[in-house]
């Protein structure tokens, strides 16, 4: 797919059209993947952040929210009930924070995870994705060695001048790039993704961010749309109305699914912020791949990187009841205690996903 046809298929309007678009990925999906929806259950497990991201309602200048990080029975225990729940894979996320302290953290919560997840239904245990920022390619082989084998780690957006806007200018896409090369190169399935509708981005943007993960041989997407925060600092930028940004969103999904075959896409909960059954859309316009929410419930709400998150007085288990639902409703089935590999990532790779060390 060329960049004009990107473009063009990103700035559909006519319903028509817009559903003609739905039901490609949608059937490339079950033809590539198959029809099962897999979980990863997502742990944030800090909202400690040594960054400053414009957009982020975690960022460390916002001095309104209360900060916390769970311990590692903590994490372990919410790995573990997922494992029990049949998810098959979690995902740990935070803020990001390079010390010492909180390398060996993450290394012995991997560690822990895979140890203690093995049972007869997850023969290897749980799958581990890592979502905690950018590290030096020896922090990222210590974690894959302790058993986390996703990674992933959003460029945001490729457009240089738009970073520049979103970050201070200690933060470089630069060395986004150049982490996500180490990734790789650390034998990580890797995934990035973008937000949608950020303030000044344009359908050429978009365009080149999915020839990026197509130059890049990316395995996993997960984006989403870009909310604004009151404890960022891009409010007085506004956000787009919902109702077309949720339109961009699903046709991103799409036409990276056209485009890119059989990688892993999320329907990311930022979707679900916008409609109720936003993860329905994402998933009805080919995303494969949802990340119910382990965090304990007291802390939900200390980890708001955008405004009206959902689910944020809900408990775990209501999450897993209502999920299915919603894939279900979306004409997917659950992969229970499936890892559900990117299948792309298999094709580039002579290592299989890490057993248990
Ligand atoms: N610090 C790690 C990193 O940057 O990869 C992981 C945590 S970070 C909070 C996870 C993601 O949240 C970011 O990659 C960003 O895309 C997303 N995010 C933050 N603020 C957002 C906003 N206002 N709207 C949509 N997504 C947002």
């Amino acid at each position: 797919m060329n960049r004009a046809e990107i473009i063009r298929l990103l700035g559909l309007t006519d319903p028509a059209e817009i559903e003609g678009l739905r039901r490609a990925a949608f059937d490339l999906t079950t033809e590539r993947l198959g029809d099962k929806v897999h979980y990863r259950g997502i742990v944030e497990f800090s909202n400690i952040c040594a960054l400053d991201c414009h957009y982020c309602g975690i960022r460390k200048s916002n001095r309104a929210v209360e900060r916390y990080a769970l311990d590692v029975e903590q994490v372990v225990e919410s790995a573990l009930w997922c494992a029990a729940s049949g998810y098959g894979s979690c995902v740990l996320q935070s803020g990001e924070r390079r010390d010492a302290r909180f390398i060996g953290f993450v290394e012995e919560c991997v560690a822990e995870i895979r140890r203690r997840s093995v049972s007869a239904t997850l023969p290897q245990g749980l799958g581990v994705t890592l979502s905690v920022g950018e590290h030096s390619i020896d922090t990222y082989r210590r974690w894959r060695r302790a058993g986390a084998h996703r990674y992933l780690l959003r460029i945001e957006t490729t457009n240089p001048a738009l970073f520049a806007r979103l970050h201070p200018p200690e933060q470089h896409l630069a060395s986004r790039l150049a982490a996500l090369n180490d990734l790789r190169d650390s034998e990580y399935q890797v995934g990035t993704g973008v937000m949608i509708g950020i303030p000044g981005q344009t359908l050429d943007d978009l365009a080149d961010d999915i020839l990026f993960f197509a130059d890049h041989e990316i395995d996993m997407i997960g984006m989403g749309p870009y909310l604004v925060s009151a404890g960022g600092a891009m409010v007085e930028a506004g956000m787009m109305d919902a109702q077309p940004l949720l339109s961009l969103a699903c046709k991103m999904i799409a036409v990276t699914r056209l485009a890119l075959g059989d990688v892993n896409i999320a329907a990311t909960t930022a979707l679900q912020a916008l409609v109720p059954d936003g993860r329905e859309r994402g998933i009805s316009f080919g995303a494969n791949v949802t990340m119910p929410n382990l965090t304990p419930s007291q802390y939900r709400k200390n980890y708001q990187l955008y405004d009206g998150k959902p689910c944020i007085d809900e408990g775990r288990a209501e999450c897993r009841t209502c999920l299915e639902g919603r894939v279900l409703s979306a004409g997917r089935r659950v992969g229970w205690n499936e890892w559900g590999d990117s299948p792309r990532y298999g094709r580039r790779s002579d290592h299989p996903p890490a057993a248990p060390s």
